[in-house]
């Protein structure tokens, strides 16, 4: 399925920032994708306009009962000056298996890919050139229609904003994260919205975040909502553990998200032949690993950041420290990810597409 995309310019282009200062999502570009979808009707109006508010009615679902999911993606300049598109189908297609448990309408995949491939086309100039800066890729999807009795909403709204980020740590030093491990709130419970990347997730793990912040901490761990023992994601970051010789994260289920990087730590371990395993991990486990010093390294994954390693796991009576900070096995997968993405190793796996 293809949809014709409609191009509007802004005649009123703004100015680049530097690319010394971009942050995370601070900046956008000139333009977004909007696509319009009508229950009957199906998807239209494919275009790309100056980026700017949008118009809502008040009454809009997504303002009232939270019918919204996004997805993050990036575009990378490669060391050669060409942009690339980083496993953007993958996250079309994570949005297109979401979308129906929020009772939204899933875009096609391809039909998705295309529409972002010709708004990135239009911004290719807005892809910084500094090692590690990214454009990054925010497709959300969000109920509009205007209609406060309680049922899926039959008119939706894609629209996709791209910004252009810096390196996440400045560098390509890898800076070490200190973690809490939250044993109160829940992220996700079994049988909710854990394993689609909705709004709401993000909505219900800000009060843990913020108050292991106050408490001089970077993030949280989140364990499984019915008794806290299960260890599930770092943040809003997939985990990973280094167990003796053995790579570990926690097996997929309805509350972890299934990250794309997840999935390219996974096919670069197996690659170099790497012990490899998917599985539920108790803290209990954790803490028994780090009191024999098997316990490695921990760090988290995901699109923003690559890898962030975890140097410190503190429960209420427990401060467990991890080998040296950053590891040398998570360090790894950030040099060699990030060099496929740049174009400065072989993308062996199909990774990338040019523009
Ligand atoms: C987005 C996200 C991730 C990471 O997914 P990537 O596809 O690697 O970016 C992990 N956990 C949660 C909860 C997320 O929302």
């Amino acid at each position: 399925m293809k949809l014709e995309v409609r191009i509007e310019r802004t005649r009123a282009p703004k100015a680049h920032p530097p690319e010394s200062d971009l942050g995370f999502g601070r900046h956008f570009t000139d333009h977004m994708l909007l696509v319009d979808f009508h229950d009957g009707r199906g998807w239209s109006d494919a275009r790309v306009v100056p980026y700017g508010p949008l118009s809502l009615d008040p009454a809009a679902a997504v303002l009232h009962y939270g019918q919204a999911m996004f997805e993050g993606a990036k575009a990378i300049r490669g060391d050669d000056g060409a942009v690339r598109l980083f496993r953007l189908e993958r996250h079309c297609q994570r949005m297109a298996s979401g979308a129906p448990r929020l009772c939204m309408p899933p875009p096609d995949p391809e039909m998705l890919a295309h529409a972002i491939t010709e708004l990135v086309k239009v911004e290719e100039a807005w892809v910084p050139r500094a090692r590690n800066t990214a454009l990054y890729i925010r497709p959300t999807l969000v109920a509009t229609e205007p209609f406060l009795g309680v049922r899926p909403a039959n008119q939706y709204l894609l629209y996709v904003i791209l910004s252009p980020v810096g390196s996440y740590y400045g560098g390509d030093t890898l800076k070490p994260v200190r973690i809490w491990v939250e044993t109160q709130q829940t992220r996700a419970a079994k049988g909710g919205l854990g394993a689609v990347k909705a709004g709401a997730n993000y909505a219900s793990s800000l009060q843990a975040a913020m108050r292991a912040k106050k408490e001089g901490y970077d993030q949280v761990l989140w364990l499984d909502g019915a008794k806290h023992e299960m260890l599930e994601e770092v943040g809003t970051m997939n985990l990973f553990l280094v167990l003796g010789d053995e790579l570990v994260t926690p097996a997929l289920g309805d509350t972890i998200l299934s990250g794309v990087t997840r999935d390219c730590i996974l096919t670069l371990a197996r690659a170099r032949g790497i012990k490899v395993t998917e599985r539920p991990l108790s803290l209990a486990e954790i803490v028994a690993a780090h009191d024999s010093g098997k316990l490695k390294e921990v760090f988290g994954s995901g699109t923003a950041a690559v890898v962030s390693p975890v140097s410190e796991l503190v429960t209420a009576d427990r401060r467990m420290i991890v080998g040296d900070g950053v590891g040398p096995i998570g360090q790894s997968f950030y040099d060699e990810l990030t060099a496929i993405q740049r174009g400065a190793k072989r993308d062996e796996h199909g990774w990338l597409t040019a523009l």
